[in-house]
């Protein structure tokens, strides 16, 4: 971190900031980098061995690291090995600190003894998550230790941990300056850190919600969940939870010390998720897969489909005339682009509902098993444009970002006060509401899904009314171009 750096992040708020000697050109002048330090900081100077990019001898390194205490920094990061070499002086604290960009070894908790054994103040472990299971281990040690520790694992696999670790008692966290400057696999910034999960605010009694998934990485439900849970000022967190496809049922069981209260389910689990859960409700075993999980009053795993209802009220929305709502979807002409998973169940609330449903997909064979589920019409994809309809319901990515001047259905082929609902949401002006309004439809788009499903999470997970117009801003923002420079 540099001396301008430094004082941007105190402005917005960090306590204690790690100057990264070894990312500086010159031999740093520690005196000067000190002297008007704006915040309480950490000295560390990494190897390249370690991953860092310390060009100087070893024998230079730490003596820019003794030079660190002499100067009083508040804390000097010392490996492991080199730790018995630069002794405790004055006031400087010492973090003895352990990576592993490997794995997770088994032999963690002989580490942790063997750094407990080099007169530290804080333990710093960052060892990389090969299974979500590793993350378990990490913060199970982190609560037993006896000596403050700053455990948590690198990697996607792992990266929940560097924030659920200040839950079990780790001191602070580590996060980098931008998203750019991610300095370990994993690493969330700053502004991630302080303003999405607000690392500060959690403790002991912090309750844990996720989603899961794989790949999460760019999952909005962090931003979404975590934004209703700031607006009502609940002591709770939204993680991002990478579950690989086959770790689903043993990683859910590992995640029950975790006291995770619920989860939000995406690909590729939205289907097996429904034979881990106890119980399943509304019309999940028919549509044969759920989007969330969570525990009832009983206790039990409940698998929810809140898709399902968020789909049909958006469409409700879409047919509202002149402040009236025209609830009736009876007797409706649909045309339905997709028959993937948000096609079934969007499909069944459809025929539920009495809709008159055709539906159309690029692989002609899962139209017509879907059809033939759901008792309607199909019919070949190059057809689509010859049906007539009243609403069309697209549940295919085409225009979805960055892919955003393709659209599933031409411009041609639609009619005035036609109802066109887009299922995608990212952006939420796809090329065919583009299109659609341009030609005189109504239009619907997929953000009033998302966050109605997100809603219903809510609602589920905390069993009240969800802050729906909080969660709509939070995804509206996820999904501006301003998202970049969190
Ligand atoms: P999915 O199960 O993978 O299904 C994808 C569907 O799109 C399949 O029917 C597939 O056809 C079709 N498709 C894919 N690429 C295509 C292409 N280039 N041209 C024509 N058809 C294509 O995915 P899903 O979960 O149903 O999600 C589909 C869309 O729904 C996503 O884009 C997502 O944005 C949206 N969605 C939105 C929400 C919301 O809350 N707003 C929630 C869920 C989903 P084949 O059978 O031929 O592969």
């Amino acid at each position: 971190m540099m001396v301008r750096e430094h004082a941007a992040l105190a402005a917005k708020g960090a306590q204690l900031v790690e100057l990264r000697a070894d990312y500086l050109s010159r031999l740093p002048d520690l005196s000067r980098l000190l002297r008007d330090r704006p915040t309480p900081c950490v000295i560390t100077c990494r190897r390249q061995s370690d991953r860092g990019r310390w060009r100087g001898t070893e024998q230079q390194r730490q003596a820019l690291l003794r030079t660190a205490v002499v100067y009083g920094a508040e804390y000097v990061d010392l490996e492991r090995d080199v730790a018995r070499a630069i002794p405790r002086y004055g006031v400087t604290k010492r973090i003895v600190s352990h990576h592993d960009f490997e794995e997770t070894p088994d032999n963690l908790e002989e580490i942790y003894a063997e750094c407990a054994e080099l007169d530290p103040d804080i333990i710093k472990l960052a060892t990389m998550a090969n299974a979500p299971s590793d993350m378990v281990r990490m913060l199970k040690l982190v609560r037993e230790a006896d000596v403050p520790t700053v455990g948590f694992c690198m990697g996607e696999l792992g990266m929940a941990s560097r924030i659920l670790c200040g839950k079990y008692g780790s001191p602070f966290t580590y996060a980098s300056f931008s998203k750019e400057r991610e300095l370990a696999p994993g690493q969330l910034s700053f502004e991630e850190m302080q303003g999405i999960y607000r690392f500060d605010a959690i403790n002991s009694d912090t309750q844990v919600y996720g989603v899961i998934g794989d790949p999460i990485g760019h999952s909005l439900s962090p931003l979404i969940h975590n934004a209703a849970f700031r607006s009502e000022d609940r002591n709770a967190v939204y993680l991002p939870f990478r579950i690989p496809k086959d770790l689903l049922a043993s990683t859910l069981e590992e995640f029950e010390w975790l006291e995770v209260d619920g989860y939000s389910v995406t690909i590729p689990h939205k289907e097996a998720v429904i034979t881990v859960a106890d119980r399943t409700d509304g019309p999940v075993q028919e549509i044969g897969a759920a989007n969330t999980l969570y525990r009832d009053r009983q206790g039990y795993w409940l698998a929810s489909n809140t898709d399902y209802e968020a789909a049909l009220a958006s469409i409700r929305l879409g047919m509202e005339t002149e402040g009236q709502v025209d609830e009736s979807l009876s007797g409706k002409k649909v045309l339905l682009l997709g028959a993937g998973g948000a096609a079934r169940a969007i499909g069944l609330g459809l025929a539920r509902s009495g809709a008159l449903l055709t539906i159309a997909n690029r692989t002609h064979k899962r139209a017509q098993e879907l059809a033939s589920g759901l008792g309607c019409q199909q019919i070949k994809w190059e057809n689509r444009g010859t049906v007539f309809a009243d609403v069309l319901v697209n549940c295919t990515p085409v225009g979805m970002h960055p892919n955003v001047d393709e659209t599933p259905y031409e411009i041609h082929w639609l009619r005035e006060n036609m109802l066109v609902f887009d299922t995608i949401y990212n952006p939420e002006s796809t090329l065919l509401l583009k299109n659609a309004r341009e030609r005189g439809c109504r239009t619907v788009s997929g953000v009033e899904m998302f966050v109605r499903q997100a809603a219903a999470q809510f609602e589920c997970f905390m069993r009240r009314a969800a802050p729906i117009e909080e969660m709509r801003a939070a995804l509206r923002f996820g999904i501006s171009p301003l998202s970049s420079f969190l």
